[in-house]
């Protein structure tokens, strides 16, 4: 059990992490609430709408995560950033 050997354990649970499709959000895994999955795209989204546009307030466009599950393509929404599952 050298160094070498835990460098590359370090590594490989760093590749781990950035390929991660899973999430949580406050130390809470997130699942799918259609189906249960734990695998996810993520994207953002603009809670921007005409009519916010429209009234002249755009001061109140706020932008929002998106989850959609890879297996039903339920889409989930957050407003604040799920963090990658480590
Ligand atoms: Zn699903």
């Amino acid at each position: 059990m050298g160094f070498i050997n835990k460098l590359g354990k370090g590594l490989k649970g760093a590749i781990k992490a950035v390929r991660s499709d899973e999430y949580q959000i406050n130390s809470v895994d997130i699942n799918c609430i259609h189906c249960g999955h734990q695998h996810f795209d993520e994207g953002k989204a603009q809670l921007n709408t005409a009519f916010l546009t429209f009234i002249n307030a755009d001061w109140a466009n706020q932008s929002a995560s998106v989850l959609v599950c890879k297996n039903c393509s339920y889409i989930m929404w957050f407003g604040k950033t799920p963090g990658k599952k480590v």
